[in-house]
Protein backbone atom coordinates (compact mmCIF):
# COMPACT_ATOMS: atom_id res chain seq x y z
CA UNK A 1 0.00 0.00 0.00
CA UNK A 2 1.53 3.18 -0.51
CA UNK A 3 1.92 5.32 1.98
CA UNK A 4 1.15 9.45 2.02
CA UNK A 5 3.09 11.37 4.45
CA UNK A 6 2.69 15.02 5.85
CA UNK A 7 5.15 17.37 6.89
CA UNK A 8 3.93 20.14 9.37
CA UNK A 9 6.19 23.19 9.71
CA UNK A 10 8.76 24.34 6.98
CA UNK A 11 10.94 26.54 9.35
CA UNK A 12 14.70 26.09 8.89
CA UNK A 13 14.39 22.72 9.92
CA UNK A 14 11.17 21.33 8.15
CA UNK A 15 11.89 23.19 5.06
CA UNK A 16 15.25 20.93 4.71
CA UNK A 17 14.12 17.53 5.66
CA UNK A 18 10.47 17.94 3.48
CA UNK A 19 12.83 18.37 0.85
CA UNK A 20 13.44 14.50 0.17
CA UNK A 21 10.45 13.11 1.17
CA UNK A 22 9.39 13.23 -2.29
CA UNK A 23 12.30 10.53 -3.42
CA UNK A 24 10.98 7.84 -1.07
CA UNK A 25 6.88 8.73 -0.96
CA UNK A 26 4.74 9.24 -4.17
CA UNK A 27 2.37 11.64 -2.07
CA UNK A 28 4.45 14.34 -0.31
CA UNK A 29 1.72 17.14 1.81
CA UNK A 30 3.04 20.14 3.34
CA UNK A 31 1.54 22.66 5.26
CA UNK A 32 2.84 25.76 7.07
CA UNK A 33 1.84 28.62 9.06
CA UNK A 34 2.80 30.72 6.86
CA UNK A 35 1.11 29.27 4.20
CA UNK A 36 3.40 31.01 1.14
CA UNK A 37 6.23 28.89 2.55
CA UNK A 38 4.39 25.75 1.61
CA UNK A 39 3.71 26.77 -1.83
CA UNK A 40 7.25 27.44 -2.18
CA UNK A 41 8.26 23.85 -1.01
CA UNK A 42 5.44 22.75 -3.53
CA UNK A 43 7.38 24.05 -6.60
CA UNK A 44 11.06 23.78 -5.07
CA UNK A 45 10.80 20.15 -4.74
CA UNK A 46 7.42 18.50 -6.28
CA UNK A 47 5.65 18.29 -2.20
CA UNK A 48 1.86 19.74 -2.48
CA UNK A 49 0.71 22.70 -0.21
CA UNK A 50 -2.70 21.73 1.32
CA UNK A 51 -4.66 22.81 4.36
CA UNK A 52 -4.22 21.88 7.68
CA UNK A 53 -6.87 19.41 8.39
CA UNK A 54 -6.01 17.88 4.53
CA UNK A 55 -2.07 17.41 5.95
CA UNK A 56 -3.60 15.39 8.56
CA UNK A 57 -5.00 12.67 6.52
CA UNK A 58 -1.95 11.15 5.68
CA UNK A 59 -0.33 8.12 7.09
CA UNK A 60 2.57 9.59 8.39
CA UNK A 61 2.59 13.18 9.79
CA UNK A 62 5.65 15.06 10.71
CA UNK A 63 5.82 17.98 12.71
CA UNK A 64 8.69 20.61 13.43
CA UNK A 65 7.24 23.41 15.33
CA UNK A 66 9.42 25.69 17.94
CA UNK A 67 8.02 24.11 20.52
CA UNK A 68 5.42 21.62 22.34
CA UNK A 69 2.96 24.56 23.25
CA UNK A 70 2.58 24.76 19.65
CA UNK A 71 2.13 21.24 19.25
CA UNK A 72 -0.55 20.58 21.35
CA UNK A 73 -2.35 24.18 20.27
CA UNK A 74 -2.31 22.49 16.47
CA UNK A 75 -3.15 19.29 17.40
CA UNK A 76 -6.50 20.62 19.43
CA UNK A 77 -7.96 21.93 16.79
CA UNK A 78 -7.42 18.78 13.87
CA UNK A 79 -9.17 15.37 12.99
CA UNK A 80 -6.54 13.29 12.41
CA UNK A 81 -6.36 10.17 10.17
CA UNK A 82 -7.25 7.20 12.49
CA UNK A 83 -4.54 4.42 12.07
CA UNK A 84 -1.69 7.31 11.05
CA UNK A 85 1.76 7.61 13.01
CA UNK A 86 2.54 11.37 14.15
CA UNK A 87 5.88 12.04 14.18
CA UNK A 88 7.07 15.26 16.19
CA UNK A 89 10.33 16.22 15.67
CA UNK A 90 9.79 19.46 17.59
CA UNK A 91 12.66 19.49 20.83
CA UNK A 92 10.00 19.54 23.00
CA UNK A 93 8.79 18.78 26.60
CA UNK A 94 8.54 15.24 28.38
CA UNK A 95 5.02 15.50 29.49
CA UNK A 96 3.70 17.12 26.34
CA UNK A 97 4.77 13.52 24.82
CA UNK A 98 2.68 11.97 27.72
CA UNK A 99 -0.40 14.08 27.65
CA UNK A 100 -0.37 13.49 23.02
CA UNK A 101 0.55 10.42 23.20
CA UNK A 102 -3.10 9.62 25.50
CA UNK A 103 -4.79 11.79 23.56
CA UNK A 104 -4.17 10.81 20.03
CA UNK A 105 -5.36 7.39 21.36
CA UNK A 106 -8.64 8.18 21.70
CA UNK A 107 -8.29 9.03 17.80
CA UNK A 108 -6.37 5.30 17.00
CA UNK A 109 -3.29 7.73 16.31
CA UNK A 110 0.67 6.95 17.64
CA UNK A 111 2.17 9.80 18.89
CA UNK A 112 5.98 9.42 18.95
CA UNK A 113 8.45 12.14 20.22
CA UNK A 114 11.18 12.16 17.56
CA UNK A 115 13.68 15.42 18.12
CA UNK A 116 16.34 15.50 15.68
CA UNK A 117 20.24 16.55 16.11
CA UNK A 118 22.46 17.40 13.23
CA UNK A 119 21.27 21.39 13.03
CA UNK A 120 20.21 22.51 9.34
CA UNK A 121 23.52 21.00 7.23
CA UNK A 122 21.98 17.51 8.60
CA UNK A 123 18.38 18.39 7.55
CA UNK A 124 20.17 19.30 4.17
CA UNK A 125 21.52 16.10 3.91
CA UNK A 126 19.24 13.67 5.47
CA UNK A 127 21.88 12.90 7.93
CA UNK A 128 20.07 14.01 11.20
CA UNK A 129 19.87 11.79 14.78
CA UNK A 130 16.87 10.85 15.50
CA UNK A 131 15.76 9.82 19.22
CA UNK A 132 12.94 8.62 19.69
CA UNK A 133 10.31 7.52 22.69
CA UNK A 134 6.98 5.77 22.49
CA UNK A 135 5.61 2.57 21.22
CA UNK A 136 8.42 0.40 19.75
CA UNK A 137 5.93 -0.56 17.09
CA UNK A 138 4.59 2.37 16.01
CA UNK A 139 8.64 3.17 15.80
CA UNK A 140 9.15 0.41 13.93
CA UNK A 141 6.15 1.24 11.33
CA UNK A 142 7.71 4.74 11.09
CA UNK A 143 11.39 3.78 11.22
CA UNK A 144 11.24 3.78 6.88
CA UNK A 145 10.22 7.69 7.22
CA UNK A 146 12.36 8.87 9.87
CA UNK A 147 15.22 6.98 8.09
CA UNK A 148 14.94 8.92 4.72
CA UNK A 149 15.73 11.79 6.59
CA UNK A 150 18.33 10.47 9.12
CA UNK A 151 21.09 8.69 9.51
CA UNK A 152 20.69 7.31 13.06
CA UNK A 153 17.69 6.73 14.06
CA UNK A 154 17.38 5.50 18.07
CA UNK A 155 14.47 4.24 20.04
CA UNK A 156 15.16 5.85 23.80
CA UNK A 157 12.17 4.42 25.69
CA UNK A 158 8.91 5.37 26.73
CA UNK A 159 7.04 8.38 25.61
CA UNK A 160 8.96 11.83 26.24
CA UNK A 161 12.43 10.05 26.02
CA UNK A 162 12.85 11.37 23.16
CA UNK A 163 12.16 14.91 24.00
CA UNK A 164 14.38 14.06 27.21
CA UNK A 165 17.39 13.05 25.38
CA UNK A 166 17.43 16.28 23.03
CA UNK A 167 17.22 18.60 26.25
CA UNK A 168 19.81 16.89 27.76
CA UNK A 169 21.97 17.22 24.56
CA UNK A 170 21.47 20.53 23.65
CA UNK A 171 22.31 21.63 27.90
CA UNK A 172 25.51 19.18 26.87
CA UNK A 173 25.91 21.71 23.78
CA UNK A 174 25.24 24.93 25.83
CA UNK A 175 27.69 24.10 29.00
CA UNK A 176 30.37 23.36 25.98
CA UNK A 177 29.58 26.52 24.52
CA UNK A 178 30.35 28.50 27.64
CA UNK A 179 33.30 26.65 28.87
CA UNK A 180 35.08 27.36 25.40
CA UNK A 181 33.95 30.55 25.46
CA UNK A 182 35.92 31.28 28.82
CA UNK A 183 39.03 29.35 27.84
CA UNK A 184 39.33 30.79 24.68
CA UNK A 185 38.86 34.54 26.47
CA UNK A 186 41.28 33.39 29.12
CA UNK A 187 44.13 32.07 25.86
CA UNK A 188 43.34 35.76 24.04
CA UNK A 189 44.12 37.82 27.50
CA UNK A 190 47.63 35.72 27.51
CA UNK A 191 48.33 36.39 24.09
CA UNK A 192 48.11 32.91 22.74
CA UNK A 193 46.89 33.09 19.02
CA UNK A 194 43.40 31.47 18.91
CA UNK A 195 43.45 29.84 15.61
CA UNK A 196 46.79 28.27 16.54
CA UNK A 197 45.13 27.63 20.42
CA UNK A 198 42.51 25.56 18.22
CA UNK A 199 44.02 23.24 16.53
CA UNK A 200 45.80 22.02 19.39
CA UNK A 201 42.65 21.76 21.07
CA UNK A 202 41.36 19.86 18.13
CA UNK A 203 44.24 17.33 18.87
CA UNK A 204 44.00 16.92 22.21
CA UNK A 205 41.63 15.67 24.26
CA UNK A 206 39.45 18.87 25.36
CA UNK A 207 38.22 18.81 21.63
CA UNK A 208 34.45 18.52 20.76
CA UNK A 209 31.41 19.71 18.48
CA UNK A 210 31.76 23.61 19.72
CA UNK A 211 35.77 23.38 19.10
CA UNK A 212 35.58 21.79 15.78
CA UNK A 213 32.61 23.36 14.22
CA UNK A 214 30.94 26.30 16.12
CA UNK A 215 33.66 28.12 17.42
CA UNK A 216 35.88 28.28 14.01
CA UNK A 217 32.73 28.89 11.46
CA UNK A 218 30.64 30.82 13.87
CA UNK A 219 32.35 32.42 16.74
CA UNK A 220 36.21 33.14 15.58
CA UNK A 221 34.17 33.95 11.63
CA UNK A 222 32.44 36.58 13.56
CA UNK A 223 29.78 35.16 11.25
CA UNK A 224 27.37 34.14 13.74
CA UNK A 225 24.68 32.43 10.68
CA UNK A 226 21.24 31.90 11.78
CA UNK A 227 20.55 28.38 11.99
CA UNK A 228 19.34 27.72 15.12
CA UNK A 229 18.43 30.31 17.27
CA UNK A 230 19.54 31.84 20.47
CA UNK A 231 15.76 31.41 22.02
CA UNK A 232 15.49 27.56 21.07
CA UNK A 233 18.52 27.19 22.80
CA UNK A 234 17.22 28.82 26.05
CA UNK A 235 14.41 26.75 25.37
CA UNK A 236 15.56 23.08 25.51
CA UNK A 237 17.98 24.51 28.62
CA UNK A 238 15.29 25.15 29.87
CA UNK A 239 13.72 21.76 29.55
CA UNK A 240 16.75 20.01 30.71
CA UNK A 241 16.51 22.04 34.11
CA UNK A 242 12.59 21.39 34.57
CA UNK A 243 14.28 17.12 34.16
CA UNK A 244 16.84 17.69 36.95
CA UNK A 245 14.54 19.40 39.42
CA UNK A 246 11.66 16.50 38.65
CA UNK A 247 14.35 13.92 39.06
CA UNK A 248 15.60 16.20 42.47
CA UNK A 249 18.90 16.19 42.14
CA UNK A 250 21.37 18.34 42.44
CA UNK A 251 23.02 19.72 39.14
CA UNK A 252 24.96 23.33 40.02
CA UNK A 253 26.86 23.34 36.47
CA UNK A 254 23.42 23.03 34.61
CA UNK A 255 21.60 25.42 36.34
CA UNK A 256 23.94 27.86 36.01
CA UNK A 257 24.21 27.22 32.52
CA UNK A 258 20.74 27.45 31.97
CA UNK A 259 20.59 31.01 33.96
CA UNK A 260 23.41 32.23 31.27
CA UNK A 261 21.52 31.32 28.68
CA UNK A 262 18.63 32.61 29.26
CA UNK A 263 20.13 35.85 30.03
CA UNK A 264 22.12 35.38 27.10
CA UNK A 265 18.92 35.10 25.38
CA UNK A 266 17.53 38.15 26.99
CA UNK A 267 20.69 40.12 26.14
CA UNK A 268 21.17 39.44 22.71
CA UNK A 269 20.22 40.87 19.36
CA UNK A 270 16.88 39.96 18.38
CA UNK A 271 17.01 37.06 15.55
CA UNK A 272 20.50 36.38 16.68
CA UNK A 273 22.31 32.25 16.32
CA UNK A 274 22.69 29.99 19.39
CA UNK A 275 26.28 30.50 18.96
CA UNK A 276 26.00 34.20 19.68
CA UNK A 277 25.40 33.40 23.98
CA UNK A 278 29.24 33.96 22.96
CA UNK A 279 28.88 37.38 23.22
CA UNK A 280 27.37 38.35 26.61
CA UNK A 281 30.78 36.91 28.41
CA UNK A 282 32.45 38.85 25.64
CA UNK A 283 30.58 42.01 26.88
CA UNK A 284 31.70 41.21 30.46
CA UNK A 285 35.10 40.44 29.53
CA UNK A 286 35.82 43.06 26.63
CA UNK A 287 37.20 40.70 25.10
CA UNK A 288 36.32 39.83 21.22
CA UNK A 289 36.92 35.98 20.01
CA UNK A 290 38.65 36.41 16.87
P1 LIG B 1 12.11 27.96 12.85
O1 LIG B 1 11.84 29.08 13.77
O2 LIG B 1 13.07 28.13 11.74
O3 LIG B 1 10.74 27.43 12.23
C1 LIG B 1 9.60 27.27 13.01
C2 LIG B 1 8.47 26.72 12.16
O4 LIG B 1 7.32 26.53 12.99
C3 LIG B 1 8.03 27.65 11.04
O5 LIG B 1 7.59 26.87 9.97
C4 LIG B 1 6.86 28.41 11.69
O6 LIG B 1 5.91 28.88 10.75
C5 LIG B 1 6.24 27.31 12.50
N1 LIG B 1 5.47 27.81 13.63
C6 LIG B 1 5.90 28.60 14.64
N2 LIG B 1 4.92 28.79 15.56
C7 LIG B 1 3.84 28.11 15.08
C8 LIG B 1 2.52 27.93 15.56
N3 LIG B 1 2.13 28.46 16.73
N4 LIG B 1 1.67 27.18 14.81
C9 LIG B 1 2.06 26.62 13.65
N5 LIG B 1 3.30 26.77 13.13
C10 LIG B 1 4.18 27.49 13.86
O7 LIG B 1 12.57 26.75 13.82
P2 LIG B 1 13.58 25.55 13.50
O8 LIG B 1 13.16 24.88 12.25
O9 LIG B 1 14.98 26.02 13.68
O10 LIG B 1 13.27 24.61 14.76
C11 LIG B 1 12.10 23.81 14.85
C12 LIG B 1 12.30 22.83 16.00
O11 LIG B 1 13.45 22.03 15.74
C13 LIG B 1 12.56 23.54 17.36
O12 LIG B 1 11.94 22.84 18.39
C14 LIG B 1 14.09 23.50 17.47
O13 LIG B 1 14.50 23.56 18.83
C15 LIG B 1 14.41 22.17 16.80
N6 LIG B 1 15.74 22.03 16.21
C16 LIG B 1 16.32 23.04 15.48
C17 LIG B 1 17.58 22.87 14.92
C18 LIG B 1 18.25 23.94 14.11
O14 LIG B 1 19.47 23.80 13.82
N7 LIG B 1 17.55 24.99 13.66
C19 LIG B 1 18.33 21.60 15.11
C20 LIG B 1 17.59 20.60 15.83
C21 LIG B 1 16.37 20.82 16.38
P3 LIG B 1 6.00 30.32 10.05
O15 LIG B 1 6.87 30.13 8.85
O16 LIG B 1 4.60 30.64 9.71
O17 LIG B 1 6.62 31.26 11.08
Amino acid sequence: MTQSVAFIGLGAMGYRMAAHLPKYFEKVLVWNRNFSKAEQHAAEYGTTAVELSQAVQADIIFSCLPTSDDVEKLIEGVEIKSGSIWIDCTSGVPDAARRLVEKLKVQNVDFLDAPVSGQTVGAENATLTFMVGGDVDAFERAYPAMAALGKLIQHVGEPGAGFAVKAINNMLLAVNLWSVTEGFSTLKAHGVNLDAALNCVNASSGKSFVTENIFPQRVLSREFPVTFGLPLLAKDTGIALDLVKDAKLPAPLLALTQSLIQTANLTAEPNSDFSAAAKLYESWSKITLK
